[in-house]
């Protein structure tokens, strides 16, 4: 029998379902296995039922539900609790699921700031803001977690299968650096960050095991404090590959690190001073402002 899915995204950009979409030829063999019987990204049917019947917030029973987003509005607890309700395993895609991602950034201001700045010309309402942006763990139990923004289809295509035979997923826990093949001296060769614009110094013609580390060179790269993941079956994580710094897409190595402080200490031991980072606090937890890492700071 094929098993019940329902899709659902929340404050999220499409990024991840398309991640689904991009598994490829392998979704055609999953898809006679699978049976969504939600998935907005398709047709959205909740508030009204399939031919507009409905008067309240509807989800159909499921073996599995796979949610994107983090969560921003009452509107979208609701429907996150109704989903944990219908379905036995939860599913977080992707980094705003897991650790609020970008969106999550707004946790630097307050509510209202953010509403009479942005939204107070608007015509229309918005809809009921929490106080901030959650991920999706802190408002229902989450039994699967796959990480990145947006998560490699390879990983998506694992879990579902892990799912089909009944069996739990995750990624092991290392960091992008243990899957990293580019050359490390373990000292930089300078004492000061660079800036993004710079270019780092390597031959195309000449493959990535020959680069110098991002990091030893002055560039800022969170690979030390960023659980591996998206490199998938090629010979490095995606955006060391582009031959630019890891920016901590899929969060932190395990639940509860602060890569904060373990990026500083990172930054130390190979001799490079964090004091000409711009904007610390936001460029470490640009991806995982939610579960508190991103808050307001009172006014001086
Ligand atoms: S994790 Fe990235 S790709 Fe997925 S919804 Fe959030 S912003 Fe989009
Ligand atoms: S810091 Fe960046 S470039 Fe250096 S090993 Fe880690 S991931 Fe690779
Ligand atoms: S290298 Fe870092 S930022 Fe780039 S895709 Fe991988 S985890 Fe994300």
């Amino acid at each position: 029998m094929a098993l019940k899915v329902v899709e659902e995204w929340f404050n999220a950009c499409a990024g991840c379902e398309v991640s689904i979409l991009n598994i490829g030829e392998n979704l055609v063999d999953l898809l006679s296995e699978l049976e969504f019987v939600h998935m907005p990204f398709l047709i959205d049917h909740k508030y009204y039922g399939q031919t507009g019947e409905g008067t309240q917030v509807e989800i159909p029973e499921a073996d599995v539900a796979i949610v994107s987003g983090g969560v921003r509005t009452e509107e979208q607890k609701e429907i996150l609790q109704k989903i944990r309700e219908k379905c036995k395993t939860l599913v977080a895609l992707g980094t705003c699921a897991i650790n609020g991602g970008i969106p999550a950034m707004a946790n630097m201001w307050k509510r209202e700031e953010i509403l009479n700045a942005i939204y107070s010309s608007l015509p229309s309402e918005v809809p009921a803001w929490l106080d901030r942006v959650y991920a999706i763990d802190e408002i229902a139990k989450v039994d699967i977690y796959i990480p990145g923004c947006p998560p490699h289809p390879q990983n998506i295509n694992e879990a579902i299968n892990a799912l089909l035979k009944g069996e739990t997923w995750s990624l092991p826990e290392r960091s992008v650096c243990d899957t990293c093949p580019t050359r490390r001296e373990k000292k930089a060769s300078s004492g000061t960050t660079k800036r993004f614009f710079e270019n780092l110094t390597f031959s195309p013609e000449e493959s990535l095991d020959t680069m110098r580390c991002v990091m030893e060179q002055g560039f800022i790269c969170l690979g030390p404090v960023t659980r591996a993941g998206c490199r998938g079956d090629s010979d490095a994580p995606r955006c060391i590959r582009a031959r630019v710094g890891c920016r901590g897409c899929f969060g932190p190595i395990r639940k509860g690190a602060k890569p904060m402080v373990d990026m500083m200490s990172a930054w130390s031991s190979i001799g490079l001073s964090p004091q000409g980072v711009p904007d610390r606090r936001a460029l470490l937890n640009r991806f995982i402002g939610a579960h508190n890492n991103l808050r307001p700071l009172p006014k001086r």
